[in-house]
Order: C-alpha cells, then sequence, then structure tokens
C-alpha cells in the first residue's frame, strides 16, 4: 500500500549480514542459527533472514508456525527450527514446509511421528530439554526414554537436542555453569542410551558470547543480528573479544518529518495531562508517530528525546496515539518537513534502542519488538 504519513522505520539489511558475519567468526566452528521470530524482532523477517543467510548463518529459527510459513512462501527455504511444539493442528503444515518441528512431550513425538509417516520422509526433529528456564521443554530425566521413542519411531531422527538459559545475560549469574552441567548430563545419558543428536545447542546471544563453552555445534542469536548487545553487561564482554572496528551495527533506524510548529510562551504546559512546562518562549514541533507505533507513552515523562537539525531536543509531555510533541527550544531552527530521528544517527548525535530501555525500565529487545506494524520498514 502507498503510505502517506512521513514516518517509517530504515532496516539496514547489509547491517544484519556484517553482524552476523561477525558472530559466525566469533563463534566458529560452531555454527549460527539467526533467530527471526516475532517478525525479525519487529524488523521484517524476510529481509533479515536472506541478510543473515548472506551473512554465514545456517539455520534460521522462529516462534511460530504461521512464521516458518511466511519464510518458505518468500522462496527461503534454508531449515527453519520451529522454538516450541507446535499446536496439534499445525504439525502437517509445519512438516509439509519443510521446517523442523521442536518436540518435548510423548504426543508431541507421536504426532510427529504420524505426520512423517504420511508425508513418507523421515522428518528430523529436535527435543527440547528444561534445564531451569522452566518455560518449555521436557524434564531431564525423561530425555534418554523420550530420544528412545524418536529414534525407534521409524519415521523420526534425531536432529537436534537442545536447552536454553535463563539468565545468561547477566555473565556473572552461576546458574548458567549450572545449566551447562545439567544440560551436559543429559545429552550425555541420552548418548548412552544410544541416541546420537546430531546438533546440540544451547546458547543464545548472551551464552555465546559470555559463555563460550555452551556454543556447541549450533548457537542462536536473535538480538546481536540485528545489533544490539543482550545486556550492558555481555555488550562489554563483546567488547574484549572483537576489534576495535568491529562492533554490532544497529540496524533499526525510526525515523519522521516535523508536521507543524507552533509558538508557546514559557509557562504553557503541553499534551495529555499537562506534565510538561515550557521553562521559556519556544517552538513545539508535532511529530507523527504515537504509542500505537511503539514510542510508548512514559517516554516523553521519562525524559526522552529525539534529534532534530543535529541536536537532542526533549519530547514535550505524553506522548500520545498517534503524535508526539518536541520542545525546539527558543531557537527558531526546526521547520515542517524537517527529519526526526527517533531512533538512529543524526549528524554527530544518535539515540539508541539502549537509551530508550534505560529510560523505559526495560530491554532492547522489547523496544525493537515494539515497534508499531503501521510503521513501514524500509529496506537501506
Ligand atoms: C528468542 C530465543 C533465542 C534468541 O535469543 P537472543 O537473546 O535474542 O539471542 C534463542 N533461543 C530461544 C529458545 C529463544 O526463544
Amino acid at each position: 500500500m502507498t503510505t502517506y504519513r512521513p514516518s517509517w522505520a530504515e532496516i539496514d539489511v547489509d547491517a544484519v549480514r556484517s553482524n552476523v558475519a561477525l558472530l559466525c567468526r566469533l563463534v566458529a566452528p560452531s555454527r549460527l542459527c539467526a533467530v527471526v521470530k516475532a517478525d525479525g524482532y519487529g524488523h521484517g523477517s524476510v529481509e533479515v533472514a536472506r541478510a543473515a543467510l548472506a551473512g554465514g548463518a545456517a539455520m534460521l529459527a522462529v516462534a511460530l508456525v504461521e512464521e516458518a510459513i511466511t519464510l518458505r512462501e518468500a522462496g527461503i527455504m534454508a531449515p527453519v527450527l520451529l522454538l516450541a511444539e507446535a499446536p496439534p493442528d499445525a504439525l502437517g503444515a509445519l512438516c509439509a514446509s519443510g521446517a523442523t518441528p521442536t518436540v518435548y512431550s510423548e504426543p508431541g513425538i507421536a504426532l510427529a511421528a504420524g505426520v512423517a509417516a504420511y508425508l513418507g520422509h523421515p522428518v528430523a526433529v529436535h527435543l527440547k530439554v528444561d534445564t531451569g528456564m522452566h518455560r518449555v521443554g521436557a524434564d531431564a530425566a525423561d530425555v534418554p526414554a523420550l530420544a528412545g521413542r524418536i529414534t525407534a519411531s521409524g519415521s523420526l531422527t534425531l536432529g537436534g537436542l537442545w536447552t536454553h538459559f535463563a539468565v545468561a545475560d547477566d555473565p556473572d549469574d552461576a546458574f548458567t555453569a549450572e545449566q551447562i552441567v545439567r544440560f551436559e548430563t543429559v545429552v550425555a545419558a541420552t548418548r548412552a542410551a544410544g541416541c546420537r543428536p546430531e546438533l546440540v545447542h544451547a546458547a543464545n546471544s548472551a551464552g555465546a558470547i559470555a559463555h563460550p563453552r555452551s556454543r556447541y555445534d549450533l548457537v542462536r542469536c536473535g538480538i546481536t543480528c540485528y545489533g544490539h548487545a543482550p545486556s550492558p553487561a555481555v555488550g562489554k564482554v563483546l567488547g574484549g573479544l572483537v576489534g576495535p572496528d568491529e562492533g554490532l551495527r544497529p540496524v533499526l533506524a525510526l525515523k519522521s518529518r516535523v508536521h507543524c510548529v507552533r509558538r508557546l510562551a514559557a509557562g504553557e504546559r503541553t499534551s495529555y495531562g499537562r506534565t510538561y512546562e515550557l521553562s521559556e518562549d519556544a517552538d513545539v514541533a508535532d511529530v507523527p508517530l504515537g504509542y500505537a507505533d511503539g514510542v510508548r507513552r512514559q517516554l516523553g515523562p521519562a525524559g526522552g528525546e529525539v534529534l532534530i537539525n543535529g541536536r537532542r531536543r526533549r519530547i514535550a509531555g505524553t506522548v500520545t496515539m498517534d503524535q508526539l510533541l518536541i520542545d525546539c527550544g527558543a531557537e527558531r531552527d526546526v521547520r515542517p518537513g524537517d527529519e526526526v530521528v527517533l531512533l538512529g544517527r543524526q549528524g554527530a548525535e544518535e539515540i539508541t534502542a539502549e537509551e530508550w530501555a534505560e529510560r523505559l525500565g526495560t530491554i532492547v529487545y522489547e523496544v525493537l519488538c515494539g515497534i508499531g506494524s503501521r510503521v513501514p520498514r524500509l529496506a537501506v
């Protein structure tokens, strides 16, 4: 559809390729699975998947069957791993698309075996073990038996055995080492039971960077592909591992243009709730992006800023559903049509998703996934 509102997200696909290539070098000889769930963390899963494969990713991962099918419909035929058991009525569509199911229950395995028998070709499944996250996955004690059911089914193969970390983003938390011990014990028990998983994997971005031991055959990286460390602490660890000019490059920039500007007197208050007071006579600009687009309502009161003409300017009051207001100060240097950068660079200045996350008391993941579907993504 033609877009008329001058608000958009720029997606730097070359930055995805470069981030993935950097991660591949870091974890080699382990391979990299690029996690493109949630529409590629809000960046557009198809564009990101293509760039990640170009950068050296060996596999893709998604959360929903729908997301796997979207990749296939775009002609992407690389291996795609589903990160949880598929809803029973979706398993046929998933296997027919050639994506790889995750399994962790007896009914899930029986169903997958039936689907594979019906399709008439073997289906590789990845068996997920819960080592302490307590989200999804089989209990460790059940894994050798479940692996046995897979290999004995006649229609399934054990494509992988994997787990997921709960606190790898905090490199000082000893629980990741505990999860690694539990996981390696399960892997050994599974092998002792005569089942050989093709791929053993555990690490998310934080594990891949801060816990090299957990790289095994494959790492599942999401946030780092998009150019962000999982946490400031893991960002520091990465800084110590790669060269000074080698770091991750943020992929998404959020931009708009000034709609209108009005002059207001000192003491006037702006937006819903009238929480922001002008300290001097100032120009106030209206920008056509709001919380329906993922610019959280509290970003203004939390001190959020944007860039116009290369300078930082305060968001003036609460962000509304479709618009936000900017205190442009006493100088009359902002005009309708001027570019507004909410996330990204302008001149020498940059506003990062990390800055938003800090102000909003959240993590960069939520900032990026929150950019609404109303904002067109433009590959640049
Ligand atoms: C989302 C997800 C990942 C990717 O995590 P990042 O921290 O973004 O690298 C890896 N594994 C599983 C199971 C996930 O759900």
